[in-house]
């Protein structure tokens, strides 16, 4: 039976990528070692991270004073090592728009408690909408941080908000490659590989060359950005796997046509679930139409039975991680770039079907 895994992370992997892992598994490049086997200090190991770091510098149009780290530890770690590198006397403003930008704050003020403010905060509304920011004096902050996507919540920033006075640092975690970003609007960029990029194991950090280096001597090693500047990821083992299958996905992302056309199709298929949500009668979207995530759609049906029962009939029948976050109950169908366009067009056929099974159609 076909299986439509609508995970939000670890996440679906396009099949040409798995295949091409399969085809090489024993045998990288006719070295009769596996790429899992490397030595990351070998030639083969170099030349797949720098053709990582290249490809992804293709795909995002990377500015070459901006520096691509690979690192381990999850977007989470980010959340403690953001502050450490680049808050230096000012502070560092946050919007709360989600789960997951709240935790960035958490940890952050964690550290430094007298310096980390909620600038914006959807919690009030249960994060269906982003947030407007309203800082009287931008160079009171070293940075302002923001999740471009909301993974559990569904919602997205369409338009980034720019700032002159001060760095914007975005976790792009759930939707990284899936929308055309001006990598110059932003200080830092970082995102966990396990939803839009690759294997779970790897976290990928964009940041400008000239915000980093300057409090080393008081930031543990592994959390230092100029740790991995200097040693090109390598001052000790990355997580060489998931660099490889992550490599392999640029290239599958390179020759569909990029960003831009992963966006057309983003579009078409979040468009399909969208429409098919607000012509029923049965489903609803909890997240504001203006604010409604590419990669991450919940829906709802008003009646947690019927929720449960939904999800139960849709794993049978070959629709998998739908079940929505346990803090938002409901479903949640993750659309992510490796995602096909023919999964969401069975899933809205199933949830017509179980609508006029329920006697709820019209
Ligand atoms: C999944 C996710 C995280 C957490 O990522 P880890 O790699 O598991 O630490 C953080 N932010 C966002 C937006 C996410 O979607």
């Amino acid at each position: 039976m076909t299986c439509w895994n609508f995970s939000a992370g670890p996440a679906v992997l396009p099949t040409a990528v798995l295949k091409k892992v399969q085809d090489e598994l024993l045998s990288y490049q006719g070295s009769g070692m596996s790429a899992m086997e490397l030595s990351h200090r070998s030639s083969l190991f170099q030349h797949i991270i720098t053709d990582a770091e290249n490809a992804l510098r293709t795909l995002m149009n990377i500015p070459d004073n901006y520096h691509v780290l690979f690192l381990q530890g999850g977007a989470s770690t980010q959340f403690a090592s953001i502050p450490m590198n680049l808050l230096k006397d000012k502070k560092a403003g946050y919007v709360i728009s989600g789960m997951w930008g709240k935790k960035a704050f958490e940890e952050a003020n964690k550290l430094f408690p007298d310096r980390t403010v909620v600038i914006a905060d959807s919690t009030p509304n249960n994060h269906t909408e982003i947030p407007e920011i309203h800082i009287e004096n931008e160079t009171e902050f070293d940075y302002i941080h923001i999740t471009t996507n909301n993974t559990i919540e569904g919602t997205a920033y369409h338009t980034i908000p720019k700032f002159k006075q001060t760095l914007l640092v975005a976790d792009m975690s759930s939707n990284i490659l899936s929308a055309d970003y001006d990598i110059s609007d932003f200080g830092l960029i970082y995102a966990g590989a396990q939803k839009n990029i690759g294997p779970a194991g790897l976290t990928i950090v964009i940041v400008r060359e000239d915000l980093i280096g300057k409090n080393s001597e008081h930031i543990p090693t592994m959390l230092d950005y100029q740790t991995y500047v200097k040693s090109k990821s390598l001052y000790n083992t990355p997580s060489t796997f998931p660099i490889y299958v992550s490599k392999l996905v640029f290239d599958w992302l390179l020759e569909l046509g990029g960003v831009p056309k992963m966006l057309e199709m983003n579009q078409e298929k979040a468009t399909l679930l969208y429409s098919t949500i607000s012509e029923s009668n049965l489903y609803t979207s909890p997240v504001h139409p203006d604010f409604r995530s590419l990669t991450n759609i919940p829906f709802v049906t008003g009646d947690t039975e019927l929720d449960k029962k939904f999800v139960t009939e849709a794993e049978k029948a070959g629709f998998v991680n739908l079940k929505g976050h346990r803090s938002v109950g409901g479903m949640r169908a993750s659309l992510y770039n490796a995602f096909p366009l023919e999964g969401v067009q069975a899933l809205v056929t199933f949830m017509k079907e179980f609508e006029q099974r329920e006697g709820l159609a019209t």
